[in-house]
């Protein structure tokens, strides 16, 4: 009986040593172990049409999608500065009765059919109607105040990873609120679905009080954009809620009116936007204290936007 048992253990000694040579042969590479890779044959086994898959192709790399952003420095160069060419260009428009000016809406459940003033909500500021008199948007300091703003927004939105697309460069330039939303357009193709997820437009207030606010929307929105109407609103509110909170906690802003302004339904990019948008009024530039910070901190105030900006993508995420 103990023969036998040292004969077992004299034989699993054995291959316990080959075993353990085997498996040193592999980790040192000199025995490879193919991995059953099963491929389809076309024609007989032996034929040398056979086709062979390889597996060492690596698989095509995923496109990367980035959210595109668009933003908006409010105003620009004054009215009675630009030529009337430049106007045209900048899609102004001439009516014979009013001036230069733009209209407030799209006829309802459309887009890029201006109302003319009828087949619309109607909805205007009171005393007004559906016409926007250019000249009522010339502003002094707020032009370059807004665009130093935005560019720093645009700086950290693109270091996020962020598409952003600008609708004016630079001071020189005023472009029509229709002609800001060519942005949310491939290509500016007006015809085509838009591309854009958000449009922020970057403000700042006058007229005695100080602070950082988001106008809130409110009321009927009857365009034809990619959010039905009250998600329109509600998410267009989130998203200036979310900036403007930003604001007010990374920088010496302090809120103006509780950071948010009540119920302006007649705002023409409110109205004709086509994709959720943002309006803020960030400090009062005839505010000595307010003006102040928005000249040291337009670099901490653009990194806010760009922060509330990408709070609002996390949340919807
Ligand atoms: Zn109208």
């Amino acid at each position: 009986m103990k023969k036998y048992l040292t004969i077992i253990a004299a034989v699993l000694s054995v291959i316990l040593v080959v075993l353990i040579a085997v498996f040193a042969l592999i980790l040192n590479g000199t025995i490879t172990i193919k991995p059953y890779n099963p491929v389809p044959i076309i024609g007989s086994a032996d034929s040398p049409t056979d086709i062979y898959v390889s597996d060492e192709q690596s698989p095509e790399p995923e496109p990367e999608t980035k959210k595109i952003v668009v933003l908006d420095p409010g105003h620009g160069k004054s009215s009675s500065l630009m030529s009337e060419d430049e106007k045209l260009a900048e899609m102004w428009i001439h009516n014979p009765n009013k001036g230069w000016g733009e209209w407030r809406h799209w006829k309802s459940g459309t887009t890029w059919t201006d109302c003319e003033g009828s087949g619309c909500t109607g909805r205007a500021p009171s005393n007004g109607s559906c016409w926007y008199r250019m000249a009522d948007g010339d502003r002094d300091t707020e032009p370059e105040i807004n665009l130093n703003n935005t560019l720093n927004a645009k700086k950290y939105l693109e270091e996020m990873g962020y598409e952003v697309r600008m609708t004016r460069n630079s001071n020189d330039e005023n472009p029509s609120m229709t002609n800001r939303l060519v942005y949310c357009y491939k290509n500016h193709d007006t015809a085509s679905q838009p591309d854009a997820d958000i449009f922020v437009c970057i403000h700042s207030n006058a007229g005695g009080g100080r602070g950082s606010a988001y106008m809130s929307m409110s009321g009927l929105y009857d365009q034809a954009g990619t959010l039905p109407s009250e998600e329109y609103i509600s998410e267009s509110n989130r998203l200036g809620k979310l900036i403007n909170d930003r604001i007010i906690t990374e920088t010496s802003m302090p809120a103006f009116s509780g950071g948010e302004y009540d119920g302006f339904p007649t705002t023409i990019l409110f109205c004709k936007s086509p994709v959720p948008m943002a309006y803020l009024e960030i400090g009062f530039f005839d505010n000595q204290s307010d003006l102040s910070i928005l000249k040291t901190e337009s670099d901490s105030i653009g990194k806010a936007i760009a922060n509330g900006i990408d709070d609002y993508f996390k949340e919807q995420n």
